[in-house]
C-alpha cells in the first residue's frame, strides 16, 4: 500500500492554516505555529504508533491482588501514558487555565488548543476524550469556589508535568437512564465535614481516571434535576487507600477500544460537594459545553482524516484506466467530503472563539446566547456528519477500506460514538429548540447569520421561528430538520466568510 498520510498534518491541512491566519492575531499565530508544526509532525509519527499500540493492547482490569483483595485497578499499555504524557506536556487541557497563556493569546488561547487537539485527535486512539472531560472537570474546579480536594485536583489536573498531571471522569450516567438525567438515583449522605455516595454509575470514560465529577442525589432533595449535585470523588484516599467503589467490569465495546469504559458500584464512596448543592445540574451543563467542544473537535479531525486517506488513495488507484481522482464522479465525492470536513472545522473553531471569549468576559450577551445554542448545534451535526464521511472514505477505498490495515475501520467504529455520548443527536436537537425559545436567541443568531451573509439563512430562521411557536408535538417532530438546517447554513456563511467554496451538503453525506 502507499503511503497514505502526509509527512505533516498541518502542513498538509490549508483550510486548518488559512482559518488560524486570518481569524488569530499574527503575534498569537507565530507564538502558536511551533507547536502546531511539531503536533502535526508527531500525528504522523509516534502520536500514530501509540494510538495503533493501544488499539493492539486495550486497558485491562485487575480486579483483586495476589491475596484476594480488592484493588480494582485499571492496566494500561506503556503506549497509553506516552499518550497522556504526550497531551500533559502540549498542554491540550492546561493551556486556558495558564496565566501566561492568557497573557499572550487571551481569549485566543481556546482557538490555539482547539487546532492542536484538532491535530493530535485522530492517531490517539480517542485520548481526546480523557483529555475533554479533564478539561470540563477543570473549567468547573476553577469556576466554583472548591474545598480543599477541589484545590488540589484542579492544579494536578492543569499541570503540563507527566508526573503530576492527572485526569478526570465525568460519572452522569445510570443504567435508568442516560439522556434523562432526572432520573438520577445515586444517594449522597452527608459523614460530617463530608459526603459518602451509594449506587451505581453505568458508564465511566477514562475509569482509572485519578478523580471523577459525579452526580448525585443528596438526601432529601428533590426529584429531577434540581435535586443534583455535584460531587469530586477522588480515586485515592490522601493516605493511599482506594477510595470506597468498586469498577465492576470494563465494557465491551465497538469503538474507542483503547479508552477504558467501566461500570461503577459506589459503596459509601468518600466525596467533596462542588459548589453549591441547588447547582450540580448547572455545572454538570457547564461542564458539557467544553466536552461537546472537544467532541467537535474530534469529529472534524476524524473527518479531515478521512479525506486526507481517501484523496491519497485515489491520486494512487486506477479503475478503467485512470486514476480515481480523474473520474468525475469520484472527484465530486472528494469534493462533498472535503466540504464537510471544511464546514465542520469552521463551525467548531467558532464554539472555540466564543467560548474563549466567553471566558476571558469579552463576549457579549449576544455572543454568549449564540455560543449555547451554537455548542448543541455543532456537536449534533458534526458528531452525525462524522460518521457519514468515515463512511464514505472507507467505500472510496473498495474492499480495501473494510481492512484493518487501512486504519479506517478503527475511525468509523470510534467515530460511531460522537453521536451518542454528550448528549444524542436527538436529546441535542430538542434541547436547541428549548435555547432557540428563550427570548433573545434567534435575534442573535440572526444576526450571525447575517453578519456572515450566509446562504438560505431566512427560510431556515423561518423555520425555527414557526418551530418554536408552534404546538409542542409538532416542534419537536422538527427539531432535528430544524437544528441541522440552522447548522448547515451557519457553516455555509462561515465558509463563505472565509473563501472556502462549499456548498453543503454533499452527495449522499446529508445527515437525517
Ligand atoms: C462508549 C461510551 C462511553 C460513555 N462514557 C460516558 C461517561 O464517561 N460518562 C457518562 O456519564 N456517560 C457516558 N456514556 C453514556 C452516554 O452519555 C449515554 O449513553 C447517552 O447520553 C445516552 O443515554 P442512554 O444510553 O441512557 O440512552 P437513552 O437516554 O435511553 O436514549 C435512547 C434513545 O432514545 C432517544 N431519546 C431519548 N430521549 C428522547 C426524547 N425526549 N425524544 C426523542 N428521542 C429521545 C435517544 O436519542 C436515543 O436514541 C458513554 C456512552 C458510550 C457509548
Amino acid at each position: 500500500m502507499p503511503r497514505l498520510l502526509p509527512e505533516n498534518t498541518w502542513r498538509a491541512d490549508p483550510a486548518l492554516r488559512a482559518l488560524l491566519g486570518s481569524w488569530l492575531r499574527p503575534e498569537t499565530l507565530a507564538w502558536a505555529e511551533p507547536e502546531l508544526i511539531d503536533m502535526g509532525r508527531a500525528a504522523v509519527n509516534e502520536l500514530q504508533a501509540w494510538g495503533d499500540a493501544c488499539e493492539r493492547q486495550p486497558a485491562l482490569l485487575r480486579q483483586f491482588d495476589g491475596w484476594g483483595i480488592r484493588v480494582d485497578e485499571v492496566l494500561y499499555p506503556p503506549a497509553w501514558r506516552e499518550l497522556a504524557a504526550a497531551a500533559a506536556r502540549a498542554g491540550l487541557v492546561a493551556s486556558p487555565y495558564e496565566g501566561e497563556t492568557l497573557a499572550r493569546a487571551g481569549a485566543e488561547a481556546r482557538l490555539v488548543q482547539a487546532a492542536l487537539s484538532y491535530l493530535f485527535a485522530p492517531s490517539t486512539a480517542t485520548y481526546l476524550c480523557p483529555v475533554a472531560m479533564t478539561d470540563g472537570a477543570a473549567r468547573v474546579l476553577a469556576d466554583c469556589e472548591g474545598g480543599p480536594a477541589a484545590k488540589d485536583a484542579l492544579r494536578h489536573l492543569i499541570s503540563r508535568d507527566p508526573a503530576s498531571a492527572w485526569t478526570s471522569g465525568q460519572w452522569m450516567t445510570e443504567r435508568q437512564g442516560g439522556s434523562d438525567v432526572g432520573l438520577n438515583a445515586v444517594v449522597a449522605r452527608r459523614d460530617g465535614d463530608h459526603w459518602r455516595l451509594f449506587g451505581q454509575k453505568f458508564f465511566c470514560s477514562n475509569v482509572g481516571c485519578e478523580i471523577a465529577l459525579a452526580l448525585a442525589r443528596p438526601e432529601q432533595a428533590p426529584p429531577g434535576t434540581r435535586g443534583l449535585a455535584l460531587f469530586l470523588v477522588p480515586r485515592d484516599h490522601p493516605d493511599g487507600r482506594r477510595n470506597d467503589y468498586r469498577i465492576d467490569r470494563l465494557k465491551d465495546k465497538l469503538g474507542t477500544r483503547a479508552m477504558a469504559t467501566g461500570e461503577v458500584t459506589l459503596d459509601g464512596a468518600s466525596a467533596e460537594l462542588v459548589g453549591e448543592a441547588e447547582r450540580g445540574f448547572a455545572q454538570m451543563t457547564a461542564m458539557l459545553n467544553i466536552t461537546r467542544l472537544h467532541n467537535a473537535v474530534t469529529a472534524a479531525a476524524i473527518m479531515r482524516r478521512a479525506v486526507m486517506l481517501a484523496s491519497a488513495y485515489a491520486a494512487h488507484r486506477e479503475a478503467f484506466g485512470r486514476r480515481l481522482d480523474q473520474h468525475p464522479l469520484h472527484q465530486e465525492i472528494l469534493r462533498a467530503m472535503t466540504a464537510q470536513a471544511d464546514g465542520a472545522l469552521h463551525l467548531t473553531m467558532r464554539m472555540a472563539q466564543l467560548l474563549g471569549r466567553i471566558e476571558t468576559k469579552e463576549a457579549t450577551s449576544g455572543e454568549a446566547a449564540v455560543f449555547r445554542l451554537g455548542i448543541a448545534l455543532t456537536k449534533l451535526y458534526t458528531a452525525k456528519q462524522a460518521v457519514a464521511v468515515v463512511s464514505e472514505a472507507l467505500e472510496c477505498f473498495g474492499g480495501q477500506g473494510y481492512m484493518e490495515d487501512t486504519g479506517l475501520p478503527r475511525l468509523f467504529r470510534d467515530a460511531q460514538v460522537l453521536p451518542i455520548w454528550e448528549g444524542t443527536t436527538s436529546v441535542l436537537a430538542l434541547d436547541s429548540l428549548r435555547v432557540l425559545r428563550r427570548a433573545e436567541t434567534l435575534d442573535c443568531l440572526s444576526a450571525e447569520l447575517e453578519r456572515l451573509d450566509a446562504p438560505d439563512r431566512r427560510r431556515v430562521l423561518d423555520e425555527a421561528h414557526h418551530a418554536i411557536r408552534g404546538d409542542p408535538e409538532s416542534a419537536e417532530r422538527a427539531a432535528r430538520r430544524v437544528a441541522f438546517g440552522l447548522a448547515e447554513t451557519w457553516m455555509n456563511g462561515l465558509l463563505q466568510a472565509s473563501e472556502t467554496p462549499a456548498t453543503l451538503p454533499g452527495i449522499g453525506l446529508r445527515p437525517r
